[in-house]
């Protein structure tokens, strides 16, 4: 494990009467693509007046779209324009990188760091043939999360290019894609970051508010709780004119609204339980224990009743899968849980998780299958 750059290394802006903790924020900012030298010109302007601090000015060269026909940025062209912008702003660049041409064009263009973006995460083959091509360089690589919720395929591209880089590699939590209805246009899944963390305690995370949101009207409330839950940077679209960006128009702010955005981000210190401020907190941590003992207790009973209802149903040759049972459950769970202020979204998750477990228990009786397995590792496999 490499130790983490202090963010602050990269930070070369000036807003005074900023607290520490948000001067230290890796501050990615720039708009999605490459448009012209202008538009480039113009925004890098704009955000230098805005005096908001700037670790990195972004603009996407070479842009993966969904669906053909959309802008996909201008390509080579665009590397002499950033070039150009970097020297009269003063501003280090990054953008990102598909595959090792791209790797090439930006290191013999000087660019100061490389993203790696969620649909190029998700494929091995894609994030191998990156890292060889970074391979011995020295500068910051950020990975974006894969487009679905794996975290295993996205903690193996960083340690892909952690095997090759000697720079620091930082990962961009930039929400997950999104089926039905949701007020985003990438869900954030924040316990997966929050898994990350736990298990890479080393890495320090970036989040993207403006890929998340996909409205800019959303980007201040997902750049907080980012902050809340100590993510070290923040990656914002930004552009002069957003409305007339030739890709992502409604997420994109102004270099002024992103000033808004970073005076009104509150900084919460990140204390250690022995500081006295956690001390604080030891009465309402000592209630959440207690509590905790007890649902572990009770979702202990609960799993032993299943079980044996499990006997029952094989015994009487009673399918496990009791749909009308199972959709009674978790209504019941919406309403009173609802009614006792807990979200839908999190009922659905506890509930759905209770009665996997329940349906694992069921399917794999001790009585008829030997000895107890451990089916969540079998589930993982
Ligand atoms: C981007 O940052 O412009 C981009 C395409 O992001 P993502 O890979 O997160 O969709
Ligand atoms: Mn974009």
């Amino acid at each position: 494990m490499k130790a983490c750059k202090n963010v602050s290394e990269y930070t070369n802006g000036e807003m005074d009467n900023q607290s520490d903790g948000k001067r230290d924020l890796l501050m990615i900012v720039g708009p999605c693509s490459a448009e012209s030298e202008n538009q480039l010109r113009t925004t890098a302007s704009m955000i230098r007046r805005s005096k908001v601090p700037v670790s990195f000015f972004r603009a996407g060269v070479w842009k993966p779209r969904s669906q053909p026909g959309n802008f996909e940025g201008a390509g080579d062209a665009a590397l002499e324009w950033l070039k150009n912008i970097r020297d009269e702003f003063h501003l280090p660049l990054i953008t990102e990188v598909a595959n090792a041409r791209h790797v090439e064009l930006v290191l013999e263009a000087g660019f100061d760091a490389v993203w790696i973006g969620a649909r190029t995460t998700v494929n091995p083959f894609y994030v191998q043939e990156i890292a060889d091509a970074l391979k011995g360089v020295n500068k910051p690589v950020f990975v974006k999360n894969p487009v679905s919720p794996d975290l295993n395929l996205w903690l193996g591209a960083i340690e892909r290019i952690e095997e090759q880089i000697s720079g620091t590699v930082y990962p961009i939590h930039r929400g997950f894609s999104v089926t039905g209805n949701s007020r985003f246009r990438n869900r954030p899944v924040w316990q997966i970051p929050i898994e990350l963390k736990t298990r890479r305690p080393d890495l320090n995370l970036i989040c993207d508010p403006s890929h998340i949101a996909g409205r800019r009207e959303y980007i201040q409330e997902v750049a907080q709780k980012a902050l809340d839950l100590n993510f070290g940077g923040l990656m914002v679209e930004t552009h002069h004119n957003p409305d007339a960006a030739l890709s992502d128009a409604g997420q994109q702010v102004l270099p002024t609204a992103l000033r808004e955005i970073f005076l009104e981000l509150k900084f919460r210190e990140y204390v250690e339980l022995t500081d006295e401020k956690a001390e604080a907190l030891s009465s309402f941590r000592e209630q959440i224990d207690k509590l905790d003992v007890h649902l572990l207790e009770l979702l202990a009973e609960r799993m032993e009743i299943s079980s044996k209802i499990g006997e029952w149903k094989h015994d009487n040759s009673v399918s496990v899968l009791q749909p009308e049972r199972w959709s009674f459950i978790l209504k019941r769970a919406q309403s009173r849980g609802g009614d006792m202020g807990l979200s839908r979204e999190f009922l659905d998750q506890l509930f759905k998780a209770i009665h996997d477990e329940s349906i694992d228990r069921q399917t794999t009786l001790p009585r008829h299958f030997g000895a107890k397995k451990n089916v969540s590792n079998e589930r993982n496999g």
